[in-house]
């Protein structure tokens, strides 16, 4: 993590952001630009961790905050629809895959990392579990309780990952979006809405965030990371090909509960299986497709609205 001396409280984001101007605003220019970083027909089953999914329309990388508002200019020019990809670790693609741009935070400006003292600002493609042991061998607490969440900083902030010990959201201090429409927005911490595992961003691309750490001690952060990875590792089939909790738990109930309580551990679709080790989990066992995951997904729901009369939500986000 690149230290900087001076104070980026009140910076926008890594580029300077707002006085972003486009030379080659010019749409045909743009078009022309663009599409030579455009990847078609890419088999999206590679980058999800569930391992399955059919390909994106068009696949693009843009290298930075530039680039991606000349994506998006495209997108609203051909009328392409628009997919967000952070590390597909919570996610689900149909067999059939999807028919736009699928736009993946990859480039090297969306992977940056700099703190100022309690400050850490993180580019929206930033690893999350990288962030997170960066932080604390830091000697700052405050994103330990994520620890072992898989995917990127972009992705946990929409879906405000978390877990017992406390969410993405409790760290945030600001944090910097690019609309569809191409408009940037630094939003403080109080201006968004964030709930379990969902928050109010819709139509915006996550940039940049920064988070408010507390000074702590390298030993005592890494002491409670562990803690908390062993008890992951305990109780979830970690190192397999799935998409951590498929269903939200609400106030009256936890899924896992109600799916363990069904007897449904173990059960087959195809090569999906309902986690012998944690019942909110679905694991690709190899060869499953997403049809696979998906009919088992309804036969659960279906069960569990016969059985205890409550409706399941996915947590998953399908595609
Ligand atoms: C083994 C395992 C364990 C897990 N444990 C937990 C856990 O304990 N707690 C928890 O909360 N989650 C957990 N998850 C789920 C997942 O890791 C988190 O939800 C993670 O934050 C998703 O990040 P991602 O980058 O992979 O997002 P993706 O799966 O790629 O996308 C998720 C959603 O966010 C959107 N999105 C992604 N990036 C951006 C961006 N930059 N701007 C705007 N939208 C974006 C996508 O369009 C999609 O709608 C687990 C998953 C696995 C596989």
């Amino acid at each position: 993590m690149k230290l900087i001396t001076k104070e980026f409280n009140q910076k926008t984001g890594i580029q300077n952001y707002l006085d972003l101007i486009d030379p080659e605003s010019d749409m045909t220019n743009s078009t022309k630009i663009i599409s030579e970083i455009f990847r078609y027909d890419v088999p999206l089953q590679k980058y999800t961790s569930f391992k399955t999914g059919g390909a994106a329309e068009i696949f693009v990388e843009p290298l930075g905050a530039l680039e991606l508002k000349r994506v998006l200019q495209f997108c609203k020019a051909e009328q392409k629809k628009i997919f967000i990809f952070g590390k597909g670790t919570n996610l689900l693609v149909g067999d059939n895959g999807v028919k736009g741009v699928v736009i993946h935070l990859g480039g090297i400006n969306f992977k940056n990392l700099e703190r100022d003292g309690r400050y850490v600002l993180a580019g929206g493609g930033v690893n999350l579990p990288k962030l997170i042991r960066t932080v604390a061998l830091s000697g700052f607490g405050g994103l330990e309780a994520l620890a072992g969440i898989p995917g990127t900083v972009g992705g946990a902030v929409m879906m405000n990952a978390g877990g017992k010990y406390g969410d993405i959201s409790d760290t945030i201090r600001s944090l910097t979006t690019m609309a569809f429409d191409g408009t940037i927005t630094k939003y403080m911490r109080g201006d968004v809405e964030f709930e379990y595992r969902r928050c109010n961003l819709s139509e915006q691309i996550v940039i940049e965030v920064e988070f408010q750490l507390n000074e702590s001690k390298i030993e005592i952060v890494l002491e409670k990371m562990d803690k908390i990875y062993n008890e992951k590792q305990e109780s979830q089939p970690l190192g397999t090909f799935n998409a951590g909790s498929i269903f939200k738990n609400a106030a009256e109930y936890k899924a896992a509960e109600l799916i363990d309580k069904a007897n449904l551990k173990g059960l087959k679709v195809g090569g999906a299986v309902v986690s012998e080790k944690h019942a909110n989990f679905i694991v690709n066992t190899g060869n499953a497709t997403s049809t696979d995951i998906l009919d088992l997904i309804k036969i659960i729901k279906e069960t569990i609205k016969k059985k205890y009369d409550v409706s399941l939500e996915e947590e998953i986000h399908i595609w």
